[in-house]
């Protein structure tokens, strides 16, 4: 069996999802997800200069060895662009391989721990009201975790993941990167932030009582002595995690948290291989990691991840966001199939009429709790004449200043 081709389409509705379509001379296609959210044409170049010329005549059936080629032949290893076009690879590989079985994924992972895989939605408010209203409308669809960003009174801009105005964030994806090339600029403000958010948080697990999963997104801004100040501040709430709360290239850092909080610790959506967590699952210094199949290297390589992590009571609670398409959020729904150590999965709702006439799917969610398709490969397909509708639109992460200007972490 040979690889006769493979195609990179670039755009989708609201996104610039990169989906890559591998074909083979037996009929039986495979499709896999590329993006990287705002820097998109990267890891799409990579696979049409580089690799696609190098998979026609493999064995699609060897992903192992086809990983190892693209993984060590590289040379310069590792970084998202090119472990983005590997993983969409990975995923594709994965694809065949169950439609010649004529299996779902799950089952050739191990088959289901699961009936079904719990998902968190993300909340937003401008203010705490605000919030309250956008969480309460998850809660009443049946989630049963949500993420939770507020507003912080004081604050110069709006925060991470917060819209600026009332009611903006109430049931939709709220996200913050813009069109456009040009960042927007945020500022930050440390010492309002601490001391506004665990008391929000706070009247959050008390109006909403002692069975939701709270979960909190810090998204790198606090320094490693604030954060571990943070987390002990916020035990009382009792928080499913808390994300992100320092950035992860300091690893030790984790450990002056650890020494100060039980909070749970989640961290990994910038990840992109077992050697950016392994000495944080090792030493137990998290609770969940949170890397994404995309970027992460494909189905191959996250299942080694989530297979030290499990050594480790470390559980997974891979990425979400809404620029992952629903052929790696299928490729995720899989390995939380199988995954004895599955935490969660971080989930927003793609499912627009545009959305799912390109990328049609058994995949299903219902009370907050995700059903895995049962139909051969990933269960999803990929409609090339809607995609012939989107084209490439440049976009951006805010960029985030102190008052004075200093750049701090988006
Ligand atoms: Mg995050």
């Amino acid at each position: 069996m040979k690889i006769t081709g493979a195609k990179v389409f670039v755009g989708g509705p609201g996104k610039n999802y990169v989906t890559l379509k591998i074909l083979t001379d037996q009929g039986v296609y495979g499709l896999g997800d590329a993006t990287l959210n705002n820097r998109e044409t990267l890891p799409a170049a990579y696979l049409r200069d580089y690799i696609i010329p190098n998979l026609i005549g493999m064995d699609p059936r060897n992903s192992e060895d086809i990983w190892q080629f693209l993984y060590r032949g590289a040379y310069f290893r590792r970084g998202p662009v090119a472990m983005a076009a590997f993983g969409a690879v990975d995923m594709a590989l994965w694809d065949i391989k169950g439609k010649l079985a004529g299996l779902p994924v799950y089952q050739l992972l191990g088959g289901k721990s699961r009936e079904g895989a719990m998902v968190y939605a993300h909340a937003t408010g401008s203010d705490l009201a605000d919030l309250m209203d956008s969480i309460a409308h998850y809660v009443a669809q049946g989630y049963k975790a949500v993420r939770v960003q507020c507003g912080i009174p004081g604050m110069p801009s709006a925060s991470y993941a917060v819209p600026e105005r009332k009611g903006e964030g109430e049931g939709k994806n709220y996200i913050t990167d813009y069109a456009g090339i040009r960042p927007k600029i945020e500022t930050w403000d440390t010492g309002r932030y601490m001391r506004y958010m665990p008391g929000a948080l706070m009247e959050i697990r008390d109006h909403f009582g002692p069975d939701l999963h709270i979960l909190h997104d810090v998204h790198h801004r606090l320094l490693p002595r604030e954060a571990a100040e943070f987390a002990k501040a916020v035990e009382p709430v009792g928080l499913y995690w808390l994300e992100d709360p320092t950035p992860a290239e300091d690893q030790e850092a984790l450990r002056l948290i650890r020494q100060h909080s039980t909070t749970p610790i989640a961290i990994g959506e910038v990840f992109n291989s077992i050697w950016e967590c392994n000495k944080l699952i090792e030493n137990e210094l998290i609770d969940f990691i949170r890397v994404a199949v995309t970027y992460a290297g494909g189905i191959t390589h996250a299942r080694r991840i989530v297979d030290l992590a499990a050594l480790h009571h470390v559980r997974t609670g891979f990425h979400g966001a809404p620029s992952h398409s629903p052929i790696s959020m299928a490729a995720q729904a899989h390995l939380n199939a199988w995954a004895p150590n599955f935490g969660i999965q971080e989930y927003l709702v793609l499912g627009t009429p545009q959305c799912d006439a390109l990328f049609p799917s058994e995949h299903r969610l219902a009370s907050g709790m995700m059903h895995v398709s049962d139909a051969p490969g990933l269960g999803v397909d990929f409609v090339e004449r809607e995609a012939a509708r989107y084209d490439y639109t440049p976009g951006s992460h805010p960029v985030v200043r102190l008052e004075d200007g200093t750049l701090w972490n988006y």
